[in-house]
């Protein structure tokens, strides 16, 4: 799923956001923790990797989701990012892989009208990438890409694009409840179903 975070601030149509938080949130119980590992890719010129990854360790804890990151050095193609993190192999005990990449300036300057700032795979709904440092609307809007990675993060919980988390917390409540000590189940967005091995029954 394209992130068009830039666009919905400017144009504060909500339709491209996962949706703000609510009181439907306390309504559920969390218990018990669940544990995820999620590799992340570390393209060329990213520093602030672990950065990155505490806001969403905070972000996901209010679930009760115990985030634990593994990393690997990754060289991005110039073009079909998405397309390059879905040939990386799935393997344990990663649960979701994800690819933090630096957006050059070059880069930065065309993408200043209408920049993708990550994206997730809609077939597993298990991998995606997301751009954490490097100049672009987005990222000048938000301050840094932690906020990016967040969204798409969602994604890899099961949440698409709404105006609330409501529908997102009982796909995050389902995930939890699905998962095992071996996978965390991802959600086919092109199937509409949880996924529960990796990479897993596609068709
Ligand atoms: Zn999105």
């Amino acid at each position: 799923m394209k992130s068009l975070i830039a666009i919905t601030l400017l144009t504060l149509t909500g339709c491209t956001t996962i949706g703000f938080d609510t009181k439907v949130r306390e309504s559920y119980s969390w218990e018990p923790k669940t544990d995820m590992t999620i590799c992340i890719l570390v393209g060329p010129n990213v520093d602030n990797a672990e950065q990155i990854s505490a806001h969403s360790q905070a972000e996901f804890s209010q679930y009760n989701i115990n985030l634990n990151f593994e990393y690997q050095d990754w060289t991005p193609p110039r073009w079909g990012v998405l397309k390059a993190v879905m040939q990386v192999p799935l393997k344990a005990p990663c649960d979701r892989l994800f690819a933090y990449l630096h957006r050059p300036v070059l880069q930065s300057l065309m993408s200043l009208v209408a920049s993708i700032e990550g994206e997730v795979d809609n077939a597993s709904g298990s991998r995606g990438y997301g751009y954490v440092s490097g100049l672009s609307v987005a990222t000048l809007a938000v301050g840094t890409g932690k906020k990016v990675v967040e969204h798409e993060f969602y994604h890899l919980m099961g949440c698409g694009h709404t105006m609330s988390k409501n529908n997102c917390y009982g796909q995050i409540q389902e995930m939890k409840h699905f998962s095992t000590d071996e996978f965390v189940p991802s959600w086919s967005f092109m199937l509409d179903k949880w996924l529960y091995e990796r990479d897993g029954k596609l068709r």
